[in-house]
């Protein structure tokens, strides 16, 4: 061996899952050089027995670094590790209790150095490809990928090329860029970048990383620890999202691994989850298929398993028959359902695709596969933190009041605390046909969010469905979280000193959109005429020129915002205005309407009146 460095002798092999072609991993690491199917590392199980330590294995605690043995690592000083693993297995006993499963356990993944499971395979991975001598290392990923290898490749010394989908969740690039990866924003799916980061890794001379044979060996440990965590038992099933299905894979060699050694004495079954708008694996598995064929068209919410052909489809297949389980699929509505739920109860954070194995138990619980005491471990993958934006989608925003005591004691009056976010189900249903009345409204305000709301409040919740209803336009559930939110900031202020009572505007293809705007002010009323680039630059200039001359407030604007929370041409438009006075105070004027130039008005409205009663109180 060269330089006498601890470059052990190879205890294993690597071989093509389908032709059985076998490789030294110099050849390749990837994919079958035949047939391009995937690879596996066959060991010498009589070897890694041989120099186990089976009392620091049955003695220290649990971590990725403890399972050395079972890696196809040989040169133990160019491991590259952040600690990865000895991550906690929850007894998840109130989720469980709603579920009627008093073993139900969550090994929450999240609590990895990046965020993710997939730093156990980094671990091996990275290590590998120093011990294969790369200059850089270059890979494809839908976030969470590229996040664990840019972190593992900087403290290995190495630079790392990233593809990934132009519209990678913001937590996953904000990670991703930090720890100083070369990130490329592909406009694309994750399939292209795939196909890319193999063609670039090729021409440049890059170790390609992936869902590639080494990625699983690091992967395994996660049974290791499950085993351990439920002291030294394998439990009843295994729940786990697929994506390349290389981790559902990597946990089934695990457990088949410890079984072989005598460490537990039964297999889990594994029930593989996908979304319904990807799920490849299920279908292959409910047309009792060998092959996973690949999709044409995916789309779910759920980025880190979006994968329109699962690398180790195959062998995940053929992991979840073997196992006696199964594999289903979970609509997004769900998944985000029980990702608040898992939060909520279990105060367990994951992203969507770590909620999915959460999403899929009451399914199978309704079929009646677990018996009452099966030992159930469910796998969240990944951290809620890495995809914040969609876990809001599903949340009511809290209100943002004024600083004032009366403001407070208010929201805690109405129990607006209790306000919930419309059910991912029902969020799109129109609410009623025909208007309801005052009375009614505050009824199913009552039912829809538990929360009792009268009086003035009331009134003015009712005034701003009237406008909806004056729009044409039906009210969804969402739409009335959003305004029973709102008008409980304007409602926090004192009487409005500007009011709007009606407003015209013209648009034509050439010309300026210009604007006449009628509006109350101080008393007033003032009629202003005024163009714009665009048909709200013109309403807020009419705004702005109608109020001038008794403004002593100076107001400027310093941002807007559209959110448009549904699809469709007559959704409704949530807008966001920032402004600020003379004197540097600042507030937020927030509206939501069918109609944007309605939005931003009432929006601009409710700021300027917020403003107005700061600049009082001083
Ligand atoms: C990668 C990933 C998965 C899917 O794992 P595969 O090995 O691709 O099947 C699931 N959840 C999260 C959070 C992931 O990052
Ligand atoms: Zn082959």
């Amino acid at each position: 061996m060269p330089n006498g460095t601890s470059t052990g002798q190879k205890f294993y092999k690597l071989q093509c899952i389908e032709c059985s072609a076998e490789y030294d991993e110099k050849q390749t690491a990837t994919s079958c050089l035949k047939c391009g199917s995937a690879l596996d590392v066959i060991y010498d199980y009589e070897r890694i027995k041989r120099r186990m330590n089976m009392f620091a294995l049955k003695n220290s605690p649990i971590s990725a670094m403890k399972y050395l043995d079972f890696y196809p690592i040989l040169d133990l000083e160019k491991i590259v590790s952040l600690k990865e693993g000895g991550t906690p297995l929850y007894h998840a006993k109130h989720l469980g209790k709603k579920l009627g499963l008093p073993k139900l356990y969550v090994k929450n993944e999240g609590a990895n150095p990046t965020g993710v499971f997939k730093d156990r395979g980094t671990l091996v991975e990275v290590t590998k490809a120093l011990e294969l001598g790369a200059k850089a290392i270059c890979l494809a990923s839908s976030g969470n990928m590229a996040a664990s290898i840019a972190a593992y490749s900087t403290v290995a010394g190495i630079p790392c090329y990233v593809m990934v989908p132009e519209k990678t969740p913001i937590g996953k690039l904000s990670q991703t860029i930090s720890y100083g990866a070369r990130v490329l924003l592909i406009r694309g799916a994750y399939s292209e970048c795939a196909k890319l980061a193999v063609q670039i890794a090729q021409e440049n001379d890059f170790y390609l990383a992936g869902d590639y044979v080494f990625r699983r060996e690091g992967q395994k440990s996660q049974s290791y620890e499950i085993c351990e965590q439920l002291f030294w038992r394998a439990p009843d099933y295994v729940v786990c999202p697929i994506g390349s299905g290389t981790n559902l894979s990597a946990i089934w060699k695990g457990f088949k691994e410890f079984y072989k050694l005598g460490f537990i004495d039964k297999l889990p079954k594994l029930i593989g989850v996908q979304p319904s708008g990807c799920q490849t694996v299920v279908e292959a598995f409910n047309k009792k298929k060998r092959k996973v064929v690949a999709a044409d068209y995916i789309e779910t919410i759920c980025s880190a398993v979006a994968v329109n052909y699962p690398l180790d489809g195959n062998m995940v297949l053929k992991a979840i028959k073997e196992s006696g389980g199964m594999a289903v699929a979970v609509d997004d509505d769900d998944t985000l359902a029980a990702e608040a739920l898992l939060a909520n109860i279990e105060s367990i954070f994951v992203e969507p695709s770590g909620a999915l194995p959460v999403g899929a138990l009451k399914q199978l619980s309704e079929k009646g596969i677990f018996k009452k005491d099966d030992t159930v471990v469910v796998v969240a993958t990944g951290n809620g933190l890495k995809d914040p934006i969609t876990a809001m989608s599903n949340l009511p925003s809290p209100p943002s009041l004024e600083p004032s005591k009366e403001d407070i004691n208010r929201y805690l009056k109405y129990k607006l605390y209790k306000l919930r976010a419309a059910s991912s189900k029902g969020r799109q249903k129109t609410l009623w046909n025909k208007m309801p009345t005052e009375k009614q409204l505050q009824k199913i305000i009552k039912e829809k969010f538990d929360i009792l709301i009268k009086g003035d409040y009331l009134r003015a919740v009712y005034g701003e469905l009237l406008n909806f209803q004056a729009k044409g336009k039906s009210v969804t559930e969402s739409d009335l979280q959003k305004i029973v939110e709102n008008v409980l900031k304007e409602f926090s202020s004192k009487k409005p000193v500007l009011k709007i009572l009606d407003f015209n505007l013209q648009i034509t293809k050439t010309k300026r959109p210009v604007t006449t705007i009628d509006i109350e002010f101080m008393g007033k009323k003032i009629c202003a005429k005024a163009e714009g680039v665009g048909p709200v630059d013109a309403i807020i200039a009419a705004l702005k020129k109608g109020i001038a001359k008794d403004d002593k407030l100076e107001v400027r604007l310093l941002d807007y915002a559209v959110t448009i929370h549904s699809a469709g041409t007559d959704a409704a438009v949530e807008v966001n205005i920032t402004m600020g006075d003379k004197s540097g105070e600042k507030v937020l004027g927030s509206a939501t309407s069918p109609d944007i130039i309605q939005a931003s008005t009432d929006a601009y409205i409710r700021g300027y009146n917020a403003l107005y009663w700061k600049s009082k109180k001083k």
